[in-house]
């Protein structure tokens, strides 16, 4: 027996906002239709809707005979969110409506030397500007996402780890000093996770989103919706041991993945071999240009990448891959050699053909993930469970973030 009528009303009003959602513009009957609900309950809920600013009415529907159906949608301009990616050193933002459309997009660098306190300053300044310059009130944020390179305890909303920023305490609050300053609720999430938000394309999909950077992070993407783990660090298979060379990591242990394949080590690998110092993309350029050193050092890097994907597909028995920041295009080398070591190390233990593929995604649009993230939380759906004991069962509320 259904005893909480608040339950079945919060249910009602997502299955409405989802039916909203999906469609970008719909008219009452279609809302009624998709979601089973009757004229009077989608009414009361389009008003209650519309008295918090959540949609709005945007045109009608043009036909020749009868009356011209009013088309609902999502506001447009009362409340937006904020995401923010820290790739150190660059740091990319953005600012996306409750569609999670774009409206504005930011990336400035610190320095690969800075401390926590510069990193904070910086987030603070360029927050200010991408308001100021966007020209949205802070009242009309949602919130913001943030995404961290580093080890999170998502129960504290903190980093207690990010080995490139120095001075980074495990007790750093990063996320009350930005709610403090701007007064809207701050989410300190794994970066990758973040931009895991928006590969996702169906629900239901099983899916791993690697993100290849100065370190490497994976997404496990699993029934259409990002795994985090217990504390927000699933996935972390830059620091997953692939040899035994003992090269030494500066997590401390040995042979780590990133150790073999990161941006950072493709750099250095590059310098010992040629003696000459060269960023990630000039080499990606490189070895397009056939140089035999940069043509190398992908090879070895790839096959290292194919190890570390390969042991997360065979762990999580998921066969779809998508690589993200990789900056370089299929006919790469560094691309065909992960797709040939993936395959190498997946015979005989899939069922499908492996895919890998490249994100689509630039990174004009790497704060996105975070701000689907600040989304998809804002727009949750009410989790329900039953509690059933000696006198009956009734259905309660999961309590969520
Ligand atoms: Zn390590």
């Amino acid at each position: 027996m259904i005893k909480n009528t608040n339950i079945v009303k919060k249910a009602n009003q997502a299955l409405v906002l989802d039916s909203i959602m999906k469609n970008k513009k719909i008219t009452i009957e279609e809302i009624m239709n998709q979601t089973g609900l009757s004229r009077t309950t989608v009414l009361s809920i389009l008003k209650d809707l519309s008295e918090k600013k959540l949609i709005e009415k945007r045109g009608r529907v043009h036909q020749s005979v009868g009356r011209q159906p009013v088309l609902y949608a999502l506001s447009r301009d009362e409340y937006f969110v904020i995401g923010v990616d820290v790739d150190v050193a660059p740091i990319y933002l953005n600012i996306a409506r409750l569609d999670g459309k774009s409206v504005y997009s930011r990336q400035w660098e610190v320095s690969l030397n800075a401390n926590a306190n510069e990193l904070e300053s910086a987030l603070i300044k360029n927050i200010e500007t991408a308001l100021s310059v966007a020209k949205i009130s802070r009242k009309k944020i949602i919130g913001l996402g943030l995404g961290l390179p580093g080890i999170i305890n998502v129960n504290q909303n903190r980093a207690t780890e990010i080995s490139r920023i120095r001075g980074w305490k495990e007790d750093n609050c990063i996320a009350e000093v930005l709610e403090e300053k701007f007064g809207f609720p701050i989410y300190v999430r794994n970066d990758t996770h973040l931009l895991g938000h928006m590969e996702v394309t169906s629900e239901g999909e099983n899916m791993l989103y690697i993100l290849h950077r100065s370190g490497i992070g994976m997404a496990p993407v699993i029934n259409g919706e990002v795994y985090e783990g217990t504390f927000g660090n699933s996935g972390y298979i830059g620091h997953t041991r692939v040899d035994s060379k003992g090269k030494i990591c500066n997590c401390g242990a040995k042979d780590c993945l990133e150790l073999y394949c990161s941006k950072r080590s493709i750099e250095a690998e590059y310098e010992h071999a040629s003696g000459k110092t060269s960023g990630y993309d000039e080499l990606i350029s490189l070895a397009e240009e056939g140089d035999p050193a940069a043509i190398k050092i992908f090879e070895h890097a790839g096959h290292y990448l194919g190890i570390g994907i390969s042991n997360a597909m065979k762990t999580y028995d998921i066969s779809n891959v998508v690589l993200g920041d990789l900056r370089c295009d299929e006919n790469h080398v560094f691309y065909q050699q992960i797709l040939l070591s993936v395959k190498q190390h997946m015979v005989n233990v899939s069922i499908k053909e492996p895919t890998v593929i490249l994100s689509k995604y630039t990174k004009e649009m790497y704060g996105l993930g975070a701000c689907q993230f600040v989304l998809e939380n804002f727009f949750e759906q009410p989790k329900l469970h039953t509690n059933i004991d000696e006198n009956g069962g009734e259905w309660l509320e999961n309590e969520s973030l």
